[in-house]
């Protein structure tokens, strides 16, 4: 049962000393029993404070880890809203590869997989997982597929058969790869949970209702185990909707153990359209292992930025590196724009330099992720800091230019950085970047 935040208060050593943050105990409490906080926050919580709330303080969906060395992770989530603080770990894709398809193909999607990239605001994206479904009828050759998977690919996998010691098999033969094994019945789950543990691996869940689900885990949990993933049935893209919302409500809200598990499923209708409205459901609400019946670039790119935008925490800018950028080929002839480290900022402004066909440098200094006007407001961006930062970039020796290109929207600093930058010419360079490739031509050419 979940602690109130009187319950928790007793517990805390009650000194009102303020170190955790909060500006007293109680204040403290309020936010652990909202999951707002950690106890470990607090260095004064006594080992009883910590045996008693450990339990009660941990993420209402527990953490799961795949890879061997546990570093792709799910759950762990403590909301059910992004804007309530964050959501933690983001949902995970796999591409399914079948035993009954040509070895040919095999190899090419294994390559694709591998091989794929998408970079997004200075962020690699991946394939985070592979699939592997039995559908013929050698257990031998399942499990040569998944071994294979692996080696190629490199990452965990989703081992599915229906045949339980088919999966066991498959299992032992990838040991160590930190996978999930799809799917234990109450029928199954004995024999799967002793393959999954022998082996390092994860346990998907299944059932005809959720009543099902929840009570083999509630089992599976009372006996020890519980790296565990659930896979509900639905029929419908509502019932999608509903039986993941309703899932994920209690055991946030309710804290009810047996769902509070991050969850998986398959998208296999057979049309690429409802395969990818069903998948967007599963990035909207709450969707753990994403498993998509062929690799489709076209699909990924859409499904990743959505998942993207969906994980990026509101509380923290996406922000690049504080340091100085060559755009193109610059030397020491070549003009130094300034921008802020905003990540949307950066790629845009370094984008729209490329596009004006220009080598330039491009210093950003560090602006904590904040848009230039956003910056500036803040006191993050000022002549001072910009100087600073062309100064630390090794610029203000290197260029022979010695000409700075500021945003249009903060022609104000311009003396500020007059002063403290000697020798140079600030340029007020245009407010929209979309301009820049007119104001080069203009300004800059020759
Ligand atoms: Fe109370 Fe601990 Fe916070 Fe100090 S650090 S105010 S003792 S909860």
């Amino acid at each position: 049962m979940a602690l109130s935040g009187l319950d928790i208060q007793k517990l805390l050593p009650k000194t009102n000393c303020k170190e955790c943050g909060s500006t007293t105990c109680l204040a403290f409490a309020m936010k652990l029993a909202g999951k707002k906080a950690m106890l470990s926050e607090c260095p004064y919580a006594s080992d009883d404070a910590k045996r008693v709330l450990g339990a009660a303080s941990e993420p209402p969906v527990k953490s799961v880890g795949f890879g061997p060395d546990r570093r792709v992770k799910l759950g762990e989530e403590t909301v059910l809203y992004r804007h309530e603080k964050t959501f933690v770990n983001q949902s995970l894709f796999a591409v399914d590869i079948g035993d009954d398809r040509p070895a040919a193909e095999v190899d090419a999607i294994l390559a694709k997989i591998r091989d794929y990239t998408l970079v997004r605001v200075g962020l690699n994206l991946v394939v985070d997982m592979v699939s592997v479904t039995q559908r013929g009828s050698e257990p031998a050759k399942f499990a040569a597929l998944a071994k294979k998977a692996w080696e190629v690919a490199n990452r965990p996998l989703v081992l599915r058969s229906g045949d339980p010691a088919a999966l066991a098999l498959a299992a032992e033969a990838v040991k160590g790869s930190g996978s999930v094994l799809v799917a234990a019945t109450k029928e199954s789950s004995a024999l799967l949970r002793a393959a999954a543990e022998a082996n390092g691996h994860a346990l998907a869940l299944t059932g005809a209702t959720l009543d099902e689900v929840c009570a083999l885990s509630a089992r599976l949990k009372a006996e020890g185990f519980d790296n565990l993933v659930l896979q509900f049935e639905t029929h419908s893209l509502a019932e999608q909707y509903q039986v993941n919302s309703i899932a994920r409500r209690m055991a946030i809200k309710e804290n009810y153990k047996p769902l509070g598990y991050p969850f998986l499923r398959y998208f296999e209708s057979g049309s690429l359209m409802e395969d990818s409205a069903s998948a967007i459901v599963e990035v909207c609400k709450y969707g753990g292992i994403l498993v998509l019946p062929e690799f489709d670039a076209a699909q990924l790119v859409a499904l990743m930025a959505l998942r993207l935008n969906v994980y990026t925490d509101p509380q923290k800018p996406i922000q690049v590196e504080p340091k100085v950028y060559a755009i193109g080929e610059p030397d020491t002839k070549s003009p130094v724009f300034v921008t802020t480290n905003f990540s949307l900022t950066y790629f845009i402004v370094s984008g729209e330099i490329e596009n004006a066909g220009t080598s330039a440098w491009l210093v950003i200094p560090e602006c904590e992720g904040m848009s230039v006007l956003t910056a500036w407001a803040a006191g993050k961006l000022n002549g001072a800091g910009v100087a600073k930062a062309v100064k630390e970039s090794g610029l203000d020796e290197k260029s022979e230019s010695k000409t700075l290109v500021i945003p249009g929207y903060v022609a104000q600093i311009s003396g500020e950085i007059e002063e403290n930058l000697p020798g140079w010419k600030i340029l007020v360079g245009p407010q929209d970047a979309g301009d820049i490739e007119s104001f080069v031509k203009a300004r800059l050419a020759g």
